[in-house]
């Protein structure tokens, strides 16, 4: 059993090596994104040379500390917040449950009552049922036909026990971007925290917590050229919450375990990057996008554009095809080299249509012929002609 295990496990390390001569054509960054080769630069040394515990007391060990409140102060700077406002935690979906649990459980005697919406990452949706097990009471509210959170039914959803607001910052399916200023309003007039999931935000718009009113806010690195398996929760100082890892006295007692060292300087490194050439990235993203859609809209007939086509994050384009299967049509395009997804990546493999879509008034049978298609900073002209001509092709041979 344990020699076959091992033997897999090197198998699939060599396929991962050697993937053959197909040129890989990647449509996918809401998922996961490439590491930066800036990005992994500074890592490196942390594996090797700078192995230290940070909470040892001789030197190579101190020197780590050092270096994480060094891109905690990256963060805070990006985020536009103190430096003992920023958590790292393992992932966005930690920032998550940290934050909607912590802060719940802290304020029960204020209030058991929490609004979100209908199109959140199952990292809100699913804690928030753990929280509905646990005596809290949640409302999730509509959007309209494009995505866009309803701020009048927010803002009749509050009552005298709401003690938090979690909206995300922008949608992983459809891209759209809900209105931050007005939901950080609406928060602060009736005195309910006001959290954002901003892991499909950083790097392509800008987040002033100070200037939008916002008390908590998750991101994830692996989402902007970082690597996988970090993230920050942002907790305005002011917020009371509870640990949910017990544990050592690490990230001020919040978030117990030793720190993911080369993880956390990547981030740092990632949130730089994603900072400075926010414009530059952007402008490309939109340019591909735009030209992708208005080729396909021109190409084939009976496709149907999810979301909003402005309030939208730059790279992400969300189609339906009518009379298509989206799950063979990712096969089809996997055959070609081409990375998409349909629907988020969570539940890609599972043949139940997105429930984003189907909030925003999507017909099922349209649903599950839906495209998502996420552009990121290294495709080019030539990659996004390649995936129009073969989905040209795709589509006329399955329908
Ligand atoms: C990817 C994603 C998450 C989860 O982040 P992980 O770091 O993968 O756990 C949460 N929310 C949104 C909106 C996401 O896109």
């Amino acid at each position: 059993m344990i020699w076959y295990t091992v033997k897999k496990f090197n198998e699939a390390i060599r396929k991962s090596k050697g993937r053959g001569s197909m040129k890989i054509r990647y449509f996918d960054h809401s998922a996961t994104t490439p590491v930066d080769e800036r990005v992994l630069e500074a890592m490196l040394p942390f594996f090797k040379e700078n192995y230290g515990n940070p909470s040892s007391v001789y030197s190579i060990g101190k020197n780590n500390k050092e270096v994480i409140n060094i891109a905690r102060m990256k963060v805070a700077t990006v985020l536009n917040c103190k430096v003992n406002e920023i958590y790292f935690t393992g992932c966005g979906t930690e920032s998550d449950n940290l934050i909607l649990k912590g802060i719940a459980f802290a304020n029960k005697n204020r209030g058991n009552h929490i609004i979100t919406s209908k199109i959140e990452h199952p990292a809100i949706l699913n804690t928030c049922r753990f929280l509905e097990n646990f005596g809290f009471r949640v409302t999730y509210i509509n959007t309209d036909a494009k995505g866009m959170i309803d701020l009048k039914e927010l803002e009749r959803s509050i009552n005298k026990n709401t003690i938090l607001i979690s909206i995300m910052a922008a949608n992983n399916e459809i891209g759209t971007i809900e209105p931050l200023e007005e939901i950080g309003k609406i928060a602060k007039k009736y005195g309910v925290y006001f959290h954002t999931d901003a892991v499909q935000a950083i790097g392509n718009i800008d987040i002033d917590v100070k200037a939008l009113e916002i008390d908590a806010l998750s991101l994830s690195a692996h989402k902007f050229y970082g690597p996988k398996g970090v993230g920050v929760a942002y907790i305005n100082e002011r917020v009371p919450f509870i640990t949910m890892q017990d544990g050592g006295h690490q990230e001020r007692e919040k978030r117990a375990g030793t720190e993911n060292v080369p993880g956390i300087v990547g981030l740092g490194k990632a949130i730089e990057l994603a900072d400075k050439n926010l414009v530059a990235y952007n402008d490309h993203l939109r340019s591909l996008r735009d030209y992708y859609i208005e080729e396909i809209q021109k190409r084939i007939p009976y496709i149907k554009i999810n979301g909003d086509l402005e309030k939208r994050l730059p790279g992400n384009a969300n189609i339906s095809f009518r009379g298509i299967n989206g799950g063979k049509l990712l096969s089809e395009l996997d055959k070609k080299g081409i990375c998409t997804s349909s629907g988020s990546a969570c539940s890609a493999g599972l043949l139940s249509p997105s429930h984003v879509l189907l909030a925003i008034g999507v017909p099922s049978y349209l649903a599950r012929g839906s495209l998502r298609v996420t552009f990121g900073k290294d495709n080019t002209l030539d990659d996004v002609n390649y995936l129009i001509d073969s989905l040209e092709e795709i589509v006329k041979k399955l329908r």
